[in-house]
């Protein structure tokens, strides 16, 4: 189970811990290079991973309102304070952003175990091609 999110962690399959499953910090390849498995499991799969990185968000909000009124009380410099609200909330997001993808995978797989059709087809067969065209024939 921890398996799971350590690969995830590392920005690597949660399934197989194989990758690299990006193509860049927001681009997430259809399947795992690996194992095959599709990653995104479903139409609207992601919305479960927006909602991860918005919990990172709010928590990394909470620590550091707390931290902040913490260190700085009875005097708090509220300028300083909206300044790094600010850059956090538009900064975290984007940092996260992978790892929640990763994460919310690792997740989901622990509840729905990955089945047979989870996995993208790497052999396709080739179609057949006719021995004989019909231009041939005439
Ligand atoms: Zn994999």
């Amino acid at each position: 189970m921890l398996s799971h999110f350590a690969r995830a962690m590392r920005l690597r399959c949660p399934h197989c811990g194989g990758g690299p499953i990006f193509t860049s910090w927001s681009r997430l390849l259809p399947a795992c290079p690996v194992c095959g498995l599709g990653l995104e499991r479903e139409q609207g799969y992601w919305v479960g991973a927006y909602f991860f990185n918005l919990m990172a968000m709010e928590t990394v909000f909470v620590v550091w309102f707390v931290g902040f009124l913490l260190a700085t009380w009875p005097d708090p410099p509220w300028e300083l304070f909206q300044v790094v609200t600010i850059l956090l909330m538009v900064v975290v997001p984007f940092i996260f952003f992978p790892f929640s993808k990763t994460l919310f995978l690792a997740f989901d797989l622990l509840i729905r175990p990955p089945e047979e059709e989870d996995f993208a087809a790497p052999h396709e067969q080739a179609r057949r091609l006719p021995r004989s065209s019909p231009r041939d024939a005439s």
